[in-house]
């Protein structure tokens, strides 16, 4: 196996590579939770393919574009790639797709990135 599963992108449970044959022959594989039972679709993908898909994971950080802006009061995390700072309700942004955030939100660079702020756990 060229690449290790990640954990269930559901629970967290230990995922498995399965694999087997239909009527006639063809080589199938699907990828399968073994606590929640999420399992993902029994195709033709090779095995190296299907892990891949498995263990991409979208990203939370938006680019910062004029069409992807938070909420002008919204309470999000920016970074510049660098460092992250979190930003509760003083940030002002631009139409050009600016992200500005108060004298004391000291970043050398332009901020890049942003992320509206998790749920605590419970
Ligand atoms: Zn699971």
């Amino acid at each position: 196996m060229s690449e290790e599963l990640k954990p269930c992108p559901f629970c967290g449970g230990e995922a498995e590579l399965c694999q087997g044959y239909d009527e006639d022959g063809t080589e199938l594989c699907s990828i399968h939770c073994g606590t929640c039972g999420m399992e993902t679709i029994r195709d033709d993908r090779k095995p190296a393919e299907a892990i891949t898909a498995w263990n991409t994971r979208p990203s939370p950080w938006i680019s910062v574009t004029p069409e992807t802006m938070p909420e002008r009061k919204q309470s999000v995390f920016v970074t510049n790639g660098k460092t992250v700072k979190e930003v509760r309700e003083l940030f002002a942004s631009d139409d050009d797709g600016v992200i500005t955030v108060g004298a004391s939100w000291e970043f050398d660079e332009a901020i890049t990135h942003w992320m509206p702020i998790p749920e605590l756990p419970t």
